[in-house]
């Protein structure tokens, strides 16, 4: 695959959708962000899911030694959690 075109495309469960079938109506989304309504999801406000959000990434920072901080990406509208951007270490950086 053309590395350049990889790195813009975004493969999540609408892709694959539409994928297997170009004219299906893949509208199960919300408006405001395009999430998935066939699954439950993580929303940000509330303090049960937050949990669950705080110790996956302390996990995450646990194994991956590389990451120096993960900032969440959620939806302004539904507080749906959309995912995570981590921060690499650069090469020469102190830890
Ligand atoms: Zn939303």
């Amino acid at each position: 695959m053309n590395k350049r075109l990889s790195s813009h495309v975004k493969f999540d469960r609408q892709y694959f959708k539409k994928k297997a079938n170009p004219k299906a109506d893949v509208k199960n989304v919300t408006k405001c962000c395009g999430q998935s309504l066939d699954r439950k999801g993580l929303k940000v406000n509330r303090k049960a899911d937050m949990k669950l959000i705080e110790d996956h990434i302390e996990e995450h920072l646990r194994i991956h030694s590389s990451v120096k901080n993960i900032k969440l990406n959620s939806c302004s509208n539904c507080k749906r959690l959309i995912g995570y951007i981590s921060e690499l270490y650069e090469r020469d950086e102190e830890r």
